[in-house]
Order: C-alpha cells, then structure tokens, then sequence
C-alpha cells in the first residue's frame, strides 16, 4: 500500500469524465448561466444554442435525428420514462411487456411498477452463456405485447444480445423494442435505426461524460413512438420530460458523444488486448479460472471472472482496495448476495461469490494491467494456500458430496 497508485477497473460503474468533455462544461457553469427555456434574452439563447449543439452531436453518435433525444437525469430516468411512458401511454393497444432476468434494476423496478399498475411481465430466463433465447423470446410474445425491453450489452458480464434478430421479432409481431443501451453507447457502434430500436436508454457517465445527465432515444417516424411523461411540469423535451435542462451536463454529455464518434474504434481495439491479456494471464498460470457469460458477443472492456473456491470479497482485501473491480457479491441490508445476472446464467453461489468484474476504460495503462495480473495472482494463491476447501479439492475430495454440518 502507501506509495502505491490506485488502479481503476471499475468503469462499468462509472468512468472518469474525459478532461476535454469537462473543459466544454465550464464556461455554461458561471459566463453562460442561462436557462435554456429562458426564450425572451441573449442568456437563454446561448444555453439553448449549446443544448442544441449537444443534441446534434449526440444524434450523430447514434446516427438519429435531433429531435428523437429526450435529455434525462440518467439511465435510471430514462429507463423508467420508456417502460412506464409506453405502458400508460399504449394501455388500449395492451397490457403485456417482456424483459430478461438480467437486466439493470432500473429496468427491473420499472417492470414491477408497472406490475402495481395492473400491467403484466414476462422476466425472461437468459441461456448458459447470458444470451437471449430467440425462440422462448418469441413464444412469450402475446397479442397483448406493447413492448419487448432488452439491454444491449450487460453492465456486470458485457454480454452483448443479438439485436438485430430481437428486432426483427419485434417487427414481425409489431411490438415496440426498447434498449437500456447505456453500456454499449460510446463504446461500440450503437445505431438503434438500423436495428429496428424504438427507444433506448443511455447516460453520460458511463461514456466518460458527467454524472447526473442521460437520454432516451424516442423513434418519431415509421413508427412515431410517444411516451406518457412522468415528471409533470413546464412540458420541456416536447413535453415528454419537464424540469430545467442540465445545460453544463448536456454540453458535456455532447462533447463526450463527439469524442466517442472519433476514438471508440482505437479504444476499444486497444483495451481488448489488454482485457485479453488480462484474462489469459489469468488462465495460463492459475487454475480453476472460469469466464463467465458469451466471450464472443461481448464488450471489448469487459472480463467477469470466477477464481473457484476463492471469495471475491475476500480476495479484494488482498489487494488493500488498490485496484478497483466489482465482486459478483451484492451487499443487501443483512447480507452478502450472489449477483442475480451470474446466477440467471446458471452459476452456483459459490462461483458468483468468486467473482470479479474488471471494467477497464480509456485511461487503463498496458502497466496498470502488469500491475493487476501480479496482484491478483498472487491474492488468488494465498488465498486458496489459507483454504481448507481448496485443500480437499486438491486432494481430489468431490465437495458436491461433503455434508456440511453448518451452511
Ligand atoms: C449505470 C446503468 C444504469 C443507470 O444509469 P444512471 O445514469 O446511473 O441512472 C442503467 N442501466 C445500466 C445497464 C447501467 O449500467
């Protein structure tokens, strides 16, 4: 510990702001400080003007028009706005939504909201390696569907799901497709037109821009998508979401997009390698080591890694909390949780306690990475050296067979 620095691979749950998203942000903090509503002097026409600015330049990522960019607090906002907004607001048409198993909370709660509000949902299982199962995915369809919702890529796995194919149900059967596209925005190319997306979710911070600022993509032509607003008020973003813009955010959220359009080939061709090197270090030179989710359909950033027999949580204090990842472990109010989107893969507790999610981002170093692979290597042995588990293990004991007087 001490003089050493701190390594940063947990950027699934938040990456740093890029210096140059906040260097846009500052001036419309003091020098700039209109309301973008404010239609009657030059201050609010300088706010709108950068607003519309971003919009542009977050429409461009996302090759949409302008005006199909709702502005939010976040994905958790948007989320919300896109599955309760289609639910009130397609109610004649049906009742019926289907998602996965593995989706984000705010997809989840959003669905169970919509379950107290007389609605129904279909929580759809996920196959071994975390993919959408096309075929159950269709059976659950009914004439009732308004609305199919299906994350583009998984925040704890980076599984990325076959779009295209889900779109194409959907068009098939005439539902609308949702994505909560907030881990797959700025990262890979995610243009929810070609697709056949309707609505998609995504936020700032998770695309090296600020915190506190999102958007939902809201298709306007071919089908005209409307979603009912859930915050009442002034009627701003065409009605859809009232309440001041975030104008400092939003400038920074649209130049972050920009940068996105221009660097996320190079980055993430870079942080595969690392993230491979990473992940085969790994494999090579300790046993017992298993990746979890679909290697193939995945995020170029992301490994979630189970070292059998050894508890994430417990591994991390090896490493003093120098290096930032996620364990598979969630902390409820009065205990250690498996992590729900390991075990809708079909993990046992054990394995998804043994888990660490490492998220590397834009600014990881080829060194952070040397650094991590000894640390944790050396963790995972001493680790497994203290465990008695381990030990019958290696004396080829099957623990599936030992009765444990205590849980
Ligand atoms: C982070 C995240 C969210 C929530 O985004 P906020 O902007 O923090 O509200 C929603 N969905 C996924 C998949 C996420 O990773």
């Amino acid at each position: 510990m001490g003089s050493q620095k701190l390594i940063y691979l947990d950027n699934n749950s938040t990456t740093p702001c890029d210096p140059r998203a906040v260097e846009a942000m500052l001036p419309f903090f003091h020098q700039i400080p209109g309301n973008a509503a404010s239609r009657n002097h030059p201050f609010g026409w300088q706010a709108e003007e950068a607003v519309d600015y971003a919009r542009e330049q977050i429409s461009n990522l996302l090759a949409v028009d302008s005006k199909e960019i709702i502005f939010t607090s976040g994905a958790t906002e948007a989320d919300n706005l896109g599955i309760k907004g289609v639910f009130e607001m397609y109610s004649r048409k049906g009742n019926h939504i289907i998602t996965l198993k593995t989706e984000h909370k705010a997809v989840l709660d959003a669905c169970k909201k919509v379950e107290k509000m007389g609605g129904q949902v279909t929580y759809l299982d996920v196959k071994r390696d975390g993919r959408v199962d096309l075929a159950a995915l269709e059976a659950a369809i009914t004439d009732k569907t308004v609305l199919i919702s299906i994350m583009w890529a998984n925040n704890e796995t980076g599984v990325i799901q076959p779009m295209k194919e889900i779109g194409e149900l959907c068009e098939k059967h005439g539902v609308l497709f949702m994505s909560d596209a907030t881990q797959a925005v700025g990262k890979i190319k995610t243009h929810p037109k070609e697709l056949g997306i309707h609505l998609m979710a995504f936020t700032a911070h998770k695309m090296y821009g600020p915190k506190g600022v999102g958007a939902l993509f809201v298709n306007r032509k071919n089908p005209r998508v409307k979603v009912t607003s859930q915050m009442d008020g002034g009627g701003h973003e065409r009605g859809m979401r009232s309440g001041t813009l975030n104008v400092p955010g939003i400038v920074g959220f649209g130049k972050a997009a920009e940068i996105a359009m221009q660097e996320m080939e190079a980055d993430a061709a870079r942080l595969s390698i690392l993230r491979d090197k990473l992940e085969n270090a790994f494999k090579d030179t300790l046993e017992e080591v298993y990746v979890n989710g679909n290697v193939e359909h995945r995020m170029p950033h992301v490994a979630n890694i189970s070292f059998k027999h050894v508890e994430g949580e417990g591994l991390m204090m090896t490493f003093n909390q120098n290096i930032a990842v996620s364990s598979g472990s969630a902390c409820t109010s009065a205990s250690l949780e498996p992590s729900y989107v390991l075990i809708a893969l079909g993990l046992g507790d054990d394995l998804a306690h043994s888990s660490l999610r490492f998220s590397l981002g834009r600014f990881t170093t080829e060194e952070e990475i040397d650094q991590t692979i000894a640390m944790i290597s050396k963790g995972v042995n001493h680790m497994r050296d203290l465990s008695p588990i381990w030990e019958m293990f290696k004396e080829g004991i099957d623990l599936d067979a030992v009765e444990w007087s205590e849980h």
